[in-house]
């Protein structure tokens, strides 16, 4: 018996989020008291691959093949559905990312297990397995039991703090099955020198009050200066303005920031969604009744135009 962990790593280095899961996955693991083995698939040296070790992994089972050098959905799926049987895995955690969020459903299929989704806490209980989760878009919470033998959580990057918990784990290559992969990629671009969202742990953030697109000057600037990635609402996505990749919220990316800075938001329902889980969200807003007031810690009533260079200057004069 075991808890797998599949770890995500970007040319072969561990994204921040792996070390979250494979903390969070040996938390389960010591309620289980099994252990923690985490699964690796491309090509991750095993200087890196032993770093899972400071975070609680047991055991790190890494797969390299040339044909998962690329991402596709299922050859993955297929593989970590081999890895969880042959370590009898009862729980495997994966990232509510987008990756994960293609992957977890499909192995729920492969290993008849129950999913719990978009996770950011320990189960309250193993016997019966219980989970506590956000459901109506964050309005409300529930406890769900997953009455399933194997279970697939997806955990909230950004969500469980990580801790060191060393092990001295072993590593074992394990030669994987890997059916003909489907899809082939052209053409990759790669972002660089930019942030990722999910990674951030400082995000600014517009809204429709910013007004236009030219505007976002003073959005970009507060966020180098933070060392912040950006993100916008729905309609500033919609309009144009900003990409699609940094939306926030129920129909766009969910966050976990230490710090969300919202501009010109003025705090829907389905944009709260997205970003309820930050642990400090300060909002700018000349509305003083806006509704993101209530959600935020600090509140600036203003004018953004004006806040923002403000700040800029205060955080240049702090650094
Ligand atoms: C099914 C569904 C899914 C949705 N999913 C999402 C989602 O994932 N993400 C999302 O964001 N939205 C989503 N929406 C849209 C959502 O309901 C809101 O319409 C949207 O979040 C509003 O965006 P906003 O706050 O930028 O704009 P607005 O609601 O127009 O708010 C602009 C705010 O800026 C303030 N303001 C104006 N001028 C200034 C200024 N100079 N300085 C400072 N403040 C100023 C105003 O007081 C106001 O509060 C969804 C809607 C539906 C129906």
């Amino acid at each position: 018996m075991s808890v797998l962990v599949f770890t995500e790593n970007w040319d072969g280095k561990f994204k921040k989020v792996s070390f979250e899961l494979v903390s969070y996955a040996s938390k389960i693991a010591e309620m289980l008291n099994t252990q923690t083995v985490a699964v690796s698939i491309g090509d991750v040296q095993d200087d890196e691959l032993n770093t899972l070790g400071k975070y609680g992994a047991d055991k790190i089972v890494s797969v390299k093949n040339d044909q998962l050098n690329i991402l596709d959905n299922q050859a993955y799926t297929s593989v970590i559905a081999q890895v969880a049987e042959k370590e009898e895995a009862k729980v495997v955690v994966i990232a509510q990312n987008n990756m994960g969020k293609a992957i977890a459903p499909r192995l729920s299929v492969k290993l008849k297990a129950g999913l719990g989704a978009g996770i950011s806490k320990l189960p309250s209980s193993v016997e019966p397995f219980t989970i506590f989760k956000k459901v109506y878009s964050g309005k409300a919470y529930s406890n769900v039991v997953i009455k399933s033998d194997v279970k697939i959580l997806t955990l909230a990057q950004n969500s469980f703090e990580f801790e060191e918990n060393q092990k001295s784990a072993t590593i074992e290559e394990f030669n994987a099955t890997v059916d003909a992969v489907k899809t082939s990629v052209s053409d990759v671009q790669k972002q660089t020198g930019k942030l990722l969202l999910n990674d951030a742990e400082i995000v600014v953030s517009g809204g429709r009050g910013m007004k236009s697109a030219d505007n976002w000057g003073a959005i970009e600037e507060l966020a180098e200066v933070l060392g912040a990635a950006t993100a916008c609402s729905r309609p500033v996505s919609d309009e144009g303005w900003r990409p699609h990749g940094e939306h926030t919220g129920q129909t766009g990316k969910i966050i976990a920031p230490n710090l969300y800075i919202a501009a010109g938001i003025s705090g829907a329902i389905q944009h709260l969604a997205g970003i309820s889980g930050s642990k400090c969200i300060v909002a700018i807003n000349t509305d003083k009744d806006a509704p993101i007031f209530e959600a935020a810690d600090y509140g600036i009533i203003g004018d953004a135009m004006k806040v923002l260079p403000e700040l800029i200057e205060a955080v240049k004069e702090i650094k």
